[in-house]
């Protein structure tokens, strides 16, 4: 199968698969699990965090972020299209009693400091204490400036709130910029960073911050039944992913700017190019094309596709350029049924 409708979709590689067969394993709750811990503390200083804690999925590990900044009744600022506000179940408010306040997003995924401080709550009563900064990088495949990153530390330290990033996909940011992950990760207090997306692993994400905020995440990890035992056979993976993958994410954000140019070639098919910075291509479908029986068609030819207007292609360690031509060259041969 060519899958273009996620980078969570690769399998573990021969070296991952062995790693996993190998891999010391404890029991992980009682912080017995040699592979975890070593995963953790590598990771923690690797970041420039003092923690960290090995999660079973970026849900988690972003859950585990917004309770260990905010109690009950207290209120984080995010955008509208913050995948820890519209793509997590509201988990949040759900299981931690924390109110969001999204802000529209701007054009670049950045939220506007105005917008922000019109949001922030009045001590009074009336109102949820306003405790955290949420952003996301890459959002919808785009990358936050660096500079603005500073000016949120700013504007944080300012109004005495903590900053949060959903790193879900930070290492393709820090790819697309080209700088070192922690030229990213010294802006925040705390960071995820998920390890089954273009890193590749089969499992696993992290939180980073404080010794104090993942003693509190590690609580409410067990609680949300996310405390697992010989987890090290997760993190023998994971700990590839982190150290061997960053560098290979180049190359997937290089195929998508092909994909992209290739589609243009596609009729009925169109992607701005100039907005391609990481490993998500969008393009925009003509209303002529039956979305979801081209899907049917493609799938027969083992291509995945989400058929969504715009269309969201996603490029990663499982496709390659040869990939890419064969799924072009099968689109052009279904578009005539479809149309
Ligand atoms: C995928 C994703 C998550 C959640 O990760 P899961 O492992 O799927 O729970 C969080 N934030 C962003 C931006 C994501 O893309």
């Amino acid at each position: 199968m060519i899958d273009f409708r996620s980078d969570t979709v690769t399998r573990p590689n021969a070296k991952m698969r062995q790693a996993m067969a190998d891999a010391d394993v404890g029991d992980d709750v009682y912080g017995d699990d040699p592979t975890v811990n070593a995963l953790e503390s590598w990771a923690a200083k690797r970041h420039g965090f003092a923690a960290a804690i090995f999660c079973s999925s970026g849900t988690q590990a972003n859950l585990l972020g917004l309770m260990g900044h905010c109690e009950r009744g207290d209120e984080y600022l995010c955008g509208q299209q913050a995948h820890n506000y519209r793509f997590e179940g509201g988990g949040a408010a759900v299981l931690g009693s924390i109110q969001p306040q999204p802000i529209e997003n701007e054009k670049d995924g950045t939220l506007a400091f105005d917008k922000l401080r019109g949001a922030i709550k009045p001590i009074d009563p009336h109102f949820a204490r306003t405790r955290l900064l949420s952003l996301e990088n890459t959002i919808n495949g785009k990358v936050l400036p660096l500079d603005y990153l500073a000016q949120a530390r700013e504007f944080v330290d300012k109004h005495d709130l903590k900053l949060h990033l959903d790193g879900a996909r930070v290492y393709n940011a820090a790819s697309a910029l080209d700088v070192d992950i922690v030229e990213i990760a010294k802006h925040f207090d705390s960071m995820t960073i998920c390890l089954s997306k273009g890193l590749a692993a089969p499992i696993g994400s992290l939180l980073l911050g404080s010794e104090e905020l993942i003693a509190k995440a590690r609580r409410w990890r067990k609680v949300l039944g996310g405390g697992m035992r010989q987890a090290g056979i997760l993190a023998a993976a994971a700990e590839i992913a982190l150290k061997e993958h960053p560098e290979k994410l180049a190359q997937d954000h290089e195929n998508a700017r092909y994909l992209g140019k290739r589609l243009n070639e596609v009729p009925g098919f169109e992607v701005k190019l100039e907005h391609i910075q990481t490993n998500m291509v969008f393009a925009k479908v003509s209303r002529d094309i039956e979305l979801k029986v081209l899907a049917e068609k493609l799938k027969a030819k083992n291509i995945l596709i989400t058929p969504s207007a715009p269309m969201r292609l996603v490029t990663h360690a499982d496709v390659q350029q040869g990939d890419i031509d064969t799924f072009i060259s099968e689109l052009t041969a279904q578009l005539p049924a479809v149309l």
